[in-house]
């Protein structure tokens, strides 16, 4: 079992296939993001070798994400080999949706159970906006498709940014009163690559909420968290709305998480550089004996919790090339 210095038992791994993407939302990465050589990211085998370790170690629950992961070659393939080694209980995956109309059955068939799929505006041009590239439509049917596949509860998430969406709460917070959907409003949080925009531009989950009220009135909370987000609900909505102040109000304490970057590097938190390279030791042909130790040495020593309030912004990356 994998547990921290402060008693924390990690079991939830979040794997990037990938750090390139088919959009370039803007409180991501800059719009001319160089990405990494496919030579430089790990193998298909590579993966499924990382996860089986991970699992003999007790992490049961994985989230594929990127980069956008559904832009990785055999995608469907890594889904059934996760999903079939033994130990792992969860495989989510956190996607753009655009490829997702396609995707969402052969992804279902596969094993995968859940989808996030980010959405930040209803309205086509703020969406292309954001997004750089990204057409509404092509992402609104994927999450119908989803939906429709059982790759269910949909979840929502939008990350918001003054300027761009943060009138467009409302509408999206909308989409829950007749929908058993969850719709999570994202603090946006600094990286490298675009700090400026991510620290000028950060609408806090509060100031979200403020205006989610103003309109449909209190909402009720039961004070549950699914994940990192409070959970809150319109009265007689059928789905739900969750908050991830991740800047304002961490959820550090309670986290379970390791993160193992496309080109292999376990990150026990999103926010701090701190990096342990298990691809060039599996690639260089180390035991796998000692690549646990080195999981279970890291994992001893993730931190307690980010630096942010302290002003320390983790730039040896950017959100696209950690995994969100
Ligand atoms: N491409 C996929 C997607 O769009 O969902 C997966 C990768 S993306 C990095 C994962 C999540 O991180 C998305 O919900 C995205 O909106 C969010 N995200 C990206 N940059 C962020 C930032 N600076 N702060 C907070 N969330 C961010």
């Amino acid at each position: 079992m994998a547990i921290d210095r402060f008693g924390r038992r990690i079991h939830y791994l979040r794997i990037s296939l990938t750090d390139h993407c088919n959009l370039r939302c803007v409180y991501c990465m800059p719009e001319d993001q160089v990405f990494r050589p496919n030579a430089d990211l790990m193998q298909d085998d590579e993966i499924l070798l990382l996860t089986r370790l991970f699992a003999d170690l007790g992490f049961d629950k994985i989230r594929l994400t990127g980069g956008e992961p559904t832009v990785r070659a055999h995608i469907v393939e890594i889904v059934r080999g996760i999903t079939s080694t033994p130990g792992i209980r969860s495989l989510s995956m956190t996607t753009n949706g655009v490829l997702l109309s396609r995707l969402a059955r052969p992804l279902k068939d596969a094993g995968l159970q859940r989808v996030n799929v980010s959405i930040d505006s209803l309205n086509p041009d703020k969406f292309k906006r954001l997004t750089r590239w990204g057409k509404l439509e092509d992402v609104w049917k994927g999450i119908l498709a989803a939906e429709e596949v059982g790759l269910t509860p949909v979840k929502l998430n939008a990350v918001v940014v003054k300027g761009y969406n943060e009138e467009d709460v409302i509408d999206l917070a909308a989409l829950t009163i007749d929908r058993p959907w969850q719709m999570r409003f994202i603090e946006m949080m600094p990286f490298a690559g675009v700090t400026d925009l991510q620290t000028g531009q950060l609408i806090t989950a509060a100031n979200i909420q403020e205006k989610i009220e103003a309109e449909f009135g209190q909402l009720e909370t039961s004070h549950e968290y699914d994940g990192e987000a409070r959970i809150f609900r319109i009265p007689g909505a059928k789905g739900e709305i969750g908050f991830i102040s991740s800047v304002t109000v961490p959820f550090c304490s309670a986290c379970t998480r390791a993160r193992l970057t496309q080109d292999g590097v376990l990150r026990m938190c999103l926010l701090r550089e701190k990096e342990i390279d298990l691809l060039t030791p599996l690639r260089n042909g180390a035991m796998l004996d000692d690549l646990r130790d080195m999981i279970l040495q890291g994992v001893w020593e993730k931190p307690w919790g980010h630096g942010l309030a302290d002003g320390i912004i983790p730039l040896n990356r950017a959100m696209n090339e950690i995994g969100g």
